[in-house]
């Protein structure tokens, strides 16, 4: 479903993602782990326009396939930007506005889809997320298990083909982390193609279809989440996954 080639990207003098290659196919679950600072953040954000790549290629499936290696246009952008969805690791909701309209705000405002359509598709989804009957609290007046079970309401309602996770559960409290890795595994289960961001080494090895430890800008290992979580290639990827597990 998606490809990714040759992505760079720098901050100034620093060289954030030195060439960075990922393939997902439709249904899979690519989880990205590796320190702080490795640039995993970036490449989420890459791949959904939120950030723009001084190079590479990013292709879906049908288009777009946007040259970050040439001249960019707005409308490329808009494009990428329409496939995916992101799920933030502090849920950036907008506390002034309640449930109901932070979900229906992008498919609105954005996509120009009809109102009604839009607010009965979030109350079927946010009923799915356990979350009947808060379409008019506002965000502050939730749990933090239950805010980023709205950020994922409303990424949904954007009906993307890819959903993207920065670090979803690592802002919560750890009683509230299960719900939320339940609610993602639900999806995933559903076919939903995603890629993760995550801390979660033993959720990834759950949910995951393919592992990528990123360390300095790099890959270092990918593969099978048995093999790069229980029996890396690489010593710089063991360090990582020994200290977490
Ligand atoms: P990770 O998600 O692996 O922790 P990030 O992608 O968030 O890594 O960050 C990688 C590096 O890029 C860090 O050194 C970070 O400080 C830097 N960085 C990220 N975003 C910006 C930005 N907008 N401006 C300057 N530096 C940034």
């Amino acid at each position: 479903m998606l490809t990714v080639s040759g992505l760079r990207k720098s901050f100034g003098g620093n060289q954030v993602l030195k060439s960075i290659d990922l393939a997902v196919d439709q249904g899979q679950v690519l989880t990205l782990i590796g320190p702080s600072g490795s640039g995993k953040t970036t490449v989420l954000r890459c791949l959904n326009g939120l950030e723009v790549p001084d190079a590479g290629t990013v292709a879906f499936r049908g288009g777009p396939t946007v040259d970050f290696g040439g001249q960019v246009k707005r409308r490329q952008l808009m494009a990428l930007r329409d496939r995916s969805a992101m799920v933030f690791q502090h849920y950036n909701l907008f506390p002034h506005m309640t449930v109901l309209q932070n979900i229906i705000e992008g498919p609105v405002q954005v996509q120009k889809r009809p109102k009604a359509e839009v607010v009965h598709e979030a109350e079927e989804l946010l009923a799915r997320m356990g979350l009947a009957g808060k379409r008019n609290d506002y965000p502050a007046q939730l749990s933090g298990g239950q805010q980023q079970r709205v950020g994922i309401v409303r990424a949904l309602a954007l009906r993307p083909s890819l959903l993207l996770f920065d670090e979803p559960t690592s802002a919560l409290d750890p009683e509230l982390v299960g719900e939320v890795l339940t609610a993602i595994k639900e999806l995933a289960e559903e076919g939903w193609t995603m890629v993760m961001v995550t801390h979660e080494l033993a959720f990834a090895r759950e949910v995951a279809s393919e592992v990528v430890f990123m360390d300095g800008g790099v890959v270092v290992e990918r593969g099978h989440p048995d093999v790069v979580l229980r029996n890396p290639r690489q010593e710089r990827t063991r360090q990582f996954v020994h200290r977490l597990l």
